[in-house]
């Protein structure tokens, strides 16, 4: 079947450590003259779409807002799907646009899991774990176990939602990639089948995996969090890999 839509991660795929990776503007534009729909990805789960855009803006990259998509959609989405009441660690940015939905700190259907740091103590968790096993549903926005600043590792939302899932004996659904909900979603907005979209990222272990579990081609990128042999590491195997999001129109006449 042809290929007709693009998932394309953002972080070390199209930008990396806040400088646009040579050749991606033009990549893109031959892309979009090509007739592709394109969706950008990324895990970030503490800004808006409009603070992403920005963001990316401020690279020098200029994407319509409508195309990037993030945990906070993709939660939202899920909420909104299932009727969902909702208690938890919500982003402090997204609480404007959770405006529309039911928050209940007393019987919520769901606990969130996200990046707000100053809402975290012993009461706060002992209270959510306590709705958990009253039957909340545990709502991971995203599962990065650590990330990094320039001082060094810091603990990341995914490590804070496997206490939970330790605590209770119960996996969380998670909201960003991999997770099937995240593609879905990028699909249906697309109205493509997984097998009409090739996804293109930097991380074997959250694009690839995502790629597969919508039935989607792949390729992974040698930028980013790419490390050497990286495809042969892992027993998701992408279709093709390329040097960089500058290759990309040309390996797409391939498929
Ligand atoms: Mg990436």
């Amino acid at each position: 079947m042809a290929i007709r839509g693009l998932i394309l991660d953002l972080n070390g795929t199209l930008y990396f450590k806040e400088r646009v990776i040579e050749g991606a503007a033009g990549a893109l534009m031959q892309l979009r003259d090509a007739g592709y729909k394109l969706r950008f990805m990324t895990n970030t789960d503490s800004k808006t779409r409009a603070q992403l855009h920005e963001l990316i803006c401020s690279y020098g990259l200029d994407l319509p807002i409508q195309e990037i998509f993030s945990p906070a959609q993709a939660t939202f989405d899920y909420l909104k799907k299932n009727h969902f009441s909702y208690t938890g660690l919500l982003p402090e940015a997204l609480e404007d646009e959770f405006s529309p939905l039911k928050r209940d700190d007393t019987n919520p259907d769901c606990v969130i899991i996200g990046e707000n740091r100053t809402a975290i103590n012993y009461q706060t968790l002992d209270t959510l774990f306590r709705h958990l096993m009253k039957g909340a549903e545990l709502i991971v926005m995203q599962p990065g176990r650590h990330y990094f600043l320039a001082d060094g590792a810091h603990l990341d939302t995914g490590a804070l939602a496997a206490m939970f899932e330790y605590a209770t004996g119960h996996q969380g659904q998670v909201m960003a990639k991999p997770s099937s909900h995240f593609f879905t979603m990028m699909l249906s907005d697309m109205r493509l089948k997984g097998s009409e979209v090739v996804v293109v990222g930097d991380d074997v272990e959250t694009d690839m995996m995502g790629a597969s579990k919508i039935g989607a081609k792949s390729i992974l990128v040698r930028t980013g969090k790419y490390q050497s042999a990286d495809e042969f590491l892992t027993p998701i195997k992408p279709s093709s890999v390329i040097d960089s999001i500058a290759d990309l129109p040309k390996a797409l006449t391939l498929f």
